[in-house]
């Protein structure tokens, strides 16, 4: 048994944390002063409603425009930048880039609400109300304008606190968003009694759902369970036509995937509105 642990899978193991350590290593020296080299960017995707099919919205989605690997997808450096105590400058460059830009899109006049998504150190530290607070009078953006999502895992690193942060966004009438629902190991208690506006059913549900009736059923009780609690439901990662039918079907609310667009600079994204018939 011992053996079997110190051959191959060991060693493949090991070998895969010393290419993630040295990958590590090496963004730790380059994410310092990558905003102020202003090498970070932001990509958008639409929200879209189901009954209407017209956008509501769009999420903002961090990219770092690495200067020898180009573009870098948010999984290989957030939580480098959470280690290097660099999330909160970073999630106040969001915001304020977001909003920027959000107040110069518009569809028949009306403004497109953005999301950004917070993450555990972020949403936790003492500066996160102050910073929406002062970035949403910068931008001139009213709060009901802005969501934040965060997951259940992030919400439960410190509930209570967590708590307290919910209820003072909810007064500035920024929206809740509860990222990868469906994959977090806490009850479901915290629903009833904490101010949260949406649920956005993890993606894993939703790739398959065509092919297997076990991802039906649990996006069917998501839906449910949501509408019942008063939220809104949002199931992304929709890459398929007949999983967009699907989810009409089953009274979902909204729908964010590669089916409608991806994520798409600020510039493509304009022309993505000028062009939707949504
Ligand atoms: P998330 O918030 O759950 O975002 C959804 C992810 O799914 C995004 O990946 C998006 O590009 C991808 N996606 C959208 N539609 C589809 C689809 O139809 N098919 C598939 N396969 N994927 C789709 P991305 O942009 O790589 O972001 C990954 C995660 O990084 C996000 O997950 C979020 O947790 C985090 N993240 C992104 N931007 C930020 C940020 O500004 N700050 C923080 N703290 N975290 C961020
Ligand atoms: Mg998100
Ligand atoms: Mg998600
Ligand atoms: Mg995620």
């Amino acid at each position: 048994y011992r053996a079997k642990w110190n051959s191959a899978p060991f060693l493949f193991f090991e070998t895969e944390e010393d290419a993630s350590a040295t990958e590590h290593l090496q963004f730790s020296g380059q994410l310092h002063g990558a905003l102020e080299r202003e090498e970070f960017e932001l990509h958008y995707q639409p929200k879209i409603d189901l009954a209407s099919g017209r956008i509501c919205g769009a999420e903002a989605l961090l990219r770092w425009q690495h200067p020898q690997q180009g573009l870098v997808l948010p999984k290989r450096f957030i939580s480098v930048a959470e280690q290097l105590g660099m999330i909160s400058p970073i999630t106040d460059w969001v915001l304020d880039t977001a909003l920027a830009h959000s107040k110069q899109w518009q569809v028949g006049g009306e403004p497109v609400a953005i999301s950004i998504n917070v993450s555990a150190r972020s949403f936790h530290s003492p500066g996160l109300i102050a910073g929406i607070r002062q970035a949403l009078l910068k931008a001139g953006v009213d709060g009901s304008q802005l969501e934040v999502e965060i997951t259940e895992d992030t919400l439960m690193a410190d509930l209570d606190h967590g708590a307290g942060i919910l209820e003072e966004l909810s007064k500035l009438g920024v929206s809740i968003a509860i990222d990868d629902f469906g994959t977090g190991y806490s009850s479901l208690s915290y629903l009833k009694r904490l101010p949260i506006n949406t649920l956005k059913i993890d993606q894993s549900f939703l790739q398959d759902m065509a092919n297997d009736p076990r991802d039906v059923a649990i996006v069917r009780s998501i839906i449910e369970l949501g509408h019942n609690l008063n939220c809104k439901v949002v199931a992304e990662g929709v890459e398929a036509q007949g999983v967009r039918e699907q989810l009409k079907g089953l009274g979902c609310d909204l729908v964010q995937g590669f089916y409608i667009s991806k994520p798409l600079p600020d510039a493509g994204f304009r022309e993505w509105l000028s062009h939707s018939t949504h």
